[in-house]
């Protein structure tokens, strides 16, 4: 009996972002090991029998260390188990997806990865945010804010130079700093700046402003992770850009008919 895992994005929130591949490995896994900003609702789709493990953290928690996330795939697998490893967003955008992977095949376990719409892109959209509208920009840099233990810090000055977008993932602890230095480096104080707090969901949050005062707006908003920061014209967009979503039941979209288009 051999067992498999599937690296899966679960997209940025909104349930049915889901792929069709992604939903169909859900609906036939023995097993899925998931994190903390995969919705609730999908993980209702997995079957009954199915055992649920959280790997997610929670804030202010000890996150569980990668090694153990690895084992915990390997062991499933060698049990001979289907196993989803469910991630928000693209299983290889920011989310340690590849260390997972590489683990797989250093011991030749099978395993696929079913790609998710990236928090970075897709939520944006969400928020009326068009990555790279033509006017504003030629090109879009997506950041993390968060390193690797014992790496030496970004250099925010850097990226002032770049004209396209800046997304930064995970960087809301740090945002005045990373604002400062983008404004020490020769960024303009007057450029469009937008938070994004759970892109896509029921509750998701957009704050605007400009790159000299978006982290004071976000401080008195009391605006929090996981949000998404976004440097440039683009960010000004959401003005005009912004959109209700119609539908956000999988049910109501895969099993009957949907009100998305009448
Ligand atoms: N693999 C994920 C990113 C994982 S890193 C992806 O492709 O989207 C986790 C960070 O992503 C969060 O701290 C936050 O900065 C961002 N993020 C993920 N989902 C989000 C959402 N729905 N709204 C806002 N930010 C989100």
């Amino acid at each position: 009996m051999k067992g498999k895992v599937w690296l899966v994005g679960a997209g940025p929130g909104d349930p049915t972002l889901l792929t069709v591949k992604a939903l169909y490995c859900i609906r036939k896994a023995e097993v899925i090991v998931y994190d903390r900003l995969v919705s609730k609702e999908i993980l209702q789709e997995a079957p009954d029998n199915c055992r649920m493990v959280n790997v997610g953290k929670l804030p202010n928690f000890h996150p569980i260390p990668q090694d153990d996330i690895n084992d915990c795939l390997i062991q499933f697998a060698r049990q001979g188990l289907n196993v989803v490893r469910l991630k928000g967003g693209d299983p290889y955008v920011f989310g340690r997806g590849g260390e997972e992977a590489e683990a797989l095949a250093e011991l030749g376990i099978e395993f696929e990865v079913i790609p998710g719409i990236s928090s970075a892109i897709g939520g944006l959209a969400y928020a009326g945010i068009p990555v790279t509208h033509r006017d504003c920009a030629s090109s879009f840099h997506v950041v993390t804010g968060h390193l690797k233990q014992g790496k030496d810090p970004l250099d925010w000055t850097q990226f002032s130079k770049l004209d396209g977008t800046l997304v930064i993932l995970m960087g809301m602890s740090q945002i005045k700093h990373i604002c400062q230095q983008l404004i020490d480096g020769g960024k303009s104080s007057n450029t469009p700046a937008a938070v994004v707090r759970y892109a896509s969901r029921e509750n998701q949050q957009v704050v605007t402003g400009t790159v000299a005062d978006i982290a004071r707006r976000v401080e008195e908003a009391k605006v929090t992770s996981p949000a998404l920061i976004v440097i440039g014209g683009v960010a000004a967009k959401h003005t005009t850009l912004s959109f209700q979503a119609t539908c956000r039941h999988i049910g109501e979209l895969v099993e009957s008919e949907s009100d998305l288009i009448k």
